[in-house]
């Protein structure tokens, strides 16, 4: 709702610092337009509980508001340069929320260094030595791109993949590096041309992009078994092929589990359950719900089926759960690292059932569900550990 109602304000603000000279745009001289954009975004930000970007947000107004008071007086070529690197510093930084102390300290502390970054003895030096007259400015074949500015590109890029290496790949990672390639990319630009304005507009859009992505992902992925979840579930079954087939899967006793090893081991046993089911090939997975997961297929062969289903069963019924007090296995591979290592751990297993049938023509997703469900029912009958595929 926030994003329908911000989209065509955001997207006239980054038209009009796209395409300054339009007359559409005069009303809002750059860059008052490139700070209402970023004050936009903030709230978008704000509405979304995405108060992350609020660092990237801050550093891009102190970027805008240094290149556009200092354009005049001194070229700062040292400037974007000095951003970049203090971008790479912060994504390395966990973020605290911005509402606590250490957070809103570290939110700060950005700003202040890259404009405290001008004064730095470096940038001083290499400015009374005319250095970026020499060195940055040289034409090379006709463009300003210098062999420094293509060095320090490279460097800075190279360095900040590994950075968000070293983290789980989220969206908002992709998008940190979307910024920050168009900040550093300003490097390659020529100084005073219309481009000038582009590396804002890239980051704005690369922000929007990642909030996108991030919204999308709270509404479609399940948090504790990082599967997709029900509404992912129902999005894929409307446009599900003839030719498909669904499985409905629920674990065995799983009241009882709870019961004997506690609620909290419990999730930890579905979380692994989401790590194995998603990396079982030919199938997708999904959370329907509590300690049930829906199993979707692209084809309807009985034998490739009735193959599919029994290896998911026996994955599951031979996986080694090692229960501890803390330091409970995350996923399947560290799950499998931590068996047979010694402590006070208990080794279970816990089984499922599945209920398979194939599409019928003109079925409806909720009848091919039900269906589904009256399968699972049948194999728990038949004593649970089991599938039961209809045709
Ligand atoms: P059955 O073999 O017939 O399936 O027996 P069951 O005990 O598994 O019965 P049922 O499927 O009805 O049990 C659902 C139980 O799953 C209830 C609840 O304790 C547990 N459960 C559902 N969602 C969660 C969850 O998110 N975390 C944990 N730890 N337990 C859950
Ligand atoms: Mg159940
Ligand atoms: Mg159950």
């Amino acid at each position: 709702m926030p994003l329908i109602i911000l989209s065509p304000l955001l997207l006239l603000l980054l038209a009009q610092i796209a395409f300054p000279d339009l007359a559409l745009f005069s009303l809002l001289p750059f860059p008052q337009t490139g700070y209402i954009a970023l004050a936009s975004i903030g709230l978008l930000s704000l509405l979304m509980r995405q108060t992350e970007w609020f660092y990237w947000l801050a550093l891009l107004a102190t970027y805008l508001w240094l290149t556009q008071n200092t354009a005049a007086t001194s070229e700062l070529p040292l400037l974007p340069l000095l951003c970049a690197l203090l971008m790479l510093l912060l994504a390395l930084i966990p973020k605290p929320s911005p509402l606590k102390p250490s957070g809103l300290a570290l939110l700060l502390a950005g700003p202040l260094l890259l404009m405290l970054g001008q004064y730095l003895p470096l940038a001083a030096a290499l400015q009374r030595a005319d250095l970026p007259a020499v060195v940055l400015q040289a034409p090379v074949s006709g463009s300003s791109l210098t062999w420094l500015h293509g060095w320090c590109f490279s460097i800075l890029a190279g360095l900040w993949l590994i950075a968000i290496n070293l983290k789980p790949r989220k969206a908002a990672y992709w998008g940190e590096f979307a910024i920050f390639l168009a900040l550093v990319l300003d490097l390659a630009l020529p100084a005073s041309t219309a481009l000038a304005n582009w590396p804002l507009v890239a980051a704005c859009l690369a922000i929007l992009l990642a909030l996108a992505f991030q919204m999308l992902h709270l509404a479609y992925i399940d948090e504790l078994t990082q599967l997709p979840q029900r509404r992912a579930l129902m999005a894929h079954l409307n446009r599900l092929g003839r030719n498909s087939a669904v499985c409905m899967l629920d674990v065995d006793h799983f009241k009882k589990f709870n019961d004997t090893y506690g609620h909290d081991v419990g999730d930890q046993v579905l979380k692994l359950l989401g790590s194995i089911l998603g990396k079982v090939k030919g199938l997708t997975a999904y959370r329907y719900g509590g300690e049930e997961f829906t199993l979707v297929f692209g084809h309807n062969k009985k034998a490739l089926l009735e193959e599919k289903l029994e290896e998911v069963r026996l994955a599951v019924a031979e996986y080694p759960l090692v229960i501890r007090n803390d330091n409970r296995p995350k996923d399947s591979s560290s799950g499998k690292k931590a068996r047979g290592s010694s402590g006070a751990e208990k080794t279970v297993n816990v089984t499922i059932s599945l209920g398979c049938c194939v599409k019928q023509k003109g079925e409806t997703p909720m009848q091919l569900l039900k269906r589904a469900d009256e399968a699972l029912y049948a194999a728990k009958k038949a004593g649970r550990n089991t599938f039961v595929l209809k045709i």
